[in-house]
């Protein structure tokens, strides 16, 4: 009876996300090609559409002033200059940039931003950090929204979202997408199961479990020929509407999407403001770029894990804790204050970014077991890369991943500061220099609960797209 009940609720609150849409503006996206190197970057217009659906955000939060992401984009009145609105953001270009590819050849990528289709003439600009770490002018364009060359008419859905999880209409709600890459036909049944089961799962962390009213939860797939994404760094090659696919930028765990414009033309047929793909697939895996979408293999042991780590990168642009893990990335060379929330360089420590979490008299930097931990990780990396190579079953990893998460617990049980706030040393990628909030946090390490200091940063984002909400 329950379930009858809240089927029909489910339908009603469709019914009424749709109607609200009714007053939205429509939904306004320019996509752009992004390129370069290491050393500089050029940006250029591709086009300008009217997506299928309506605005989904809320008009009353028009403004980001949450200050996280590599880039910003600002949409103002051509005339006056006025801010209209304003998202921040970082860029695949981005990461890539930090690779050392890109200190040998130049590379395009293709990005987008959205916003609601404005009633007069704007300019676009792109944002981006300058060597203080404060947003300048990177490119700008103007556009025209009922200009002629606007593409206006787009191609029918390829496939139907399925609600998951509908709280009420877009506008007032976070409107997270699932979408599956590597599913055949005869695997949608499956797609919907793991969207539900992931969905479920996120709404059982903090603060997404005391939040979750404020969340719309949609699935869509469009069916692939064969099960699974590509992983070229074992032969597999898998033609998929997405292009997500392992081994970007040589990590063989690092799951992404580099074809922009595949995943949007594909995302907007449901309502979206974030982007979480799953990918169908046994083997450890995923990614998340703030402000552009996560991805986690949805078939592997760790895939609640997965799916919650990189969706904290991608919806609240949350730094890796961890620094002992191999990445595609090289080391940056100063130790700026780092924009992310819940990672500091420790300049001040009289005025710690999240000082208000850190009790009087806790040491900063905060001692843990360093040392001991350092020489657990390279021995269990040492494991890890060795199974890997041996091309080893997925459930030895998965085994490796549950051993080394109780050695850590193990190491850090009986440990001074163990539940406190403070400043670790050794966080983003990095052994020293940087400092992370806890010892241990779902950034760091396969544990469960995201550290206080992580808490905040999702909660600033629900808050902007769903803030007259809160319980
Ligand atoms: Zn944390």
């Amino acid at each position: 009876m329950i379930r009858f009940a809240s089927r029909i609720l489910v339908v009603a609150l469709a019914l009424a996300a749709g109607l609200a849409h009714a007053a939205q503006p429509a939904t306004v996206r320019v996509d752009y090609a992004h390129s370069g190197n290491a050393l500089s970057e050029q940006y250029a217009l591709e086009r300008v559409l009217i997506e299928p659906l309506p605005w989904p955000g809320n008009a009353a939060r028009p403004f980001d002033n949450t200050n996280r992401g590599q880039n910003r984009v600002e949409v103002v009145d051509a005339k006056t200059g006025d801010l209209l609105y304003s998202r921040d953001f970082s860029t695949v270009f981005g990461e890539w940039r930090t690779t050392e590819e890109a200190n040998k050849i130049s590379r395009s990528f293709e990005e987008s931003v959205r916003f609601p289709k404005p009633d007069r003439p704007v300019r676009v600009r792109i944002l981006k950090r300058d060597e203080r770490n404060q947003f300048s002018v990177a490119w700008s364009v103007e556009v025209d929204t009922d200009a002629q060359e606007v593409v206006k008419k787009q191609p029918a859905a390829p496939a139907k979202p399925i609600p998951i999880h509908v709280s009420g209409p877009s506008p007032d709600k976070v409107d997270l997408l699932i979408l599956g890459d590597g599913y055949t036909a005869a695997d949608m049944k499956k797609f919907e199961a793991d969207a539900r089961r992931l969905t479920q799962h996120l709404f059982t962390v903090s603060p997404f479990r005391e939040r979750a009213r404020d969340f719309n939860v949609w699935a869509l797939a469009v069916p692939t020929a064969e099960s699974g994404i590509s992983r070229p760094s074992t032969g597999v090659h898998h033609a998929s509407p997405l292009g997500t696919r392992y081994d970007i930028f040589g990590s063989e765990r690092y799951v992404l999407t580099l074809d922009n414009r595949a995943l949007r033309d594909i995302a907007q047929h449901a309502p979206y403001e974030f982007i979480e793909i799953l990918v169908n697939n046994e083997t450890y895996g995923g990614g998340g770029i703030f402000g552009q979408f996560s991805t986690a293999a949805a078939g592997n042991e760790w895939a609640n894990y997965l799916f919650v780590h990189e969706f904290g990168h991608h919806f609240a642009g949350l730094a890796d804790e961890y620094y002992t893990s191999p990445v595609a990335y090289a080391a940056a060379s100063t130790r700026m204050e780092p924009w992310e929330p819940n990672v500091t360089a420790l300049r001040d420590p009289a005025n710690i970014k999240w000082k208000r979490h850190v009790k009087t008299g806790t040491p900063l930097p905060t001692p843990w077991p360093k040392a001991e931990y350092e020489e657990a990780s390279r021995a269990y990396q040492k494991k890890r890369a060795a199974l890997r190579a041996a091309n080893r079953p997925e459930s030895e990893m998965s085994a490796l991943f549950r051993e080394d998460l109780k050695a850590t617990q193990a190491l850090f049980a009986s440990k001074p500061h163990r539940h406190e706030v403070g400043a670790f040393e050794g966080a983003n990628y990095e052994a020293s220099g940087y400092y992370r909030p806890m010892m241990q946090c779902l950034m760091f390490d396969r544990s469960e609960a995201f550290c206080p200091v992580c808490q905040d940063g999702i909660a600033d984002i629900i808050d902007l797209y769903a803030g007259s909400a809160r319980q």
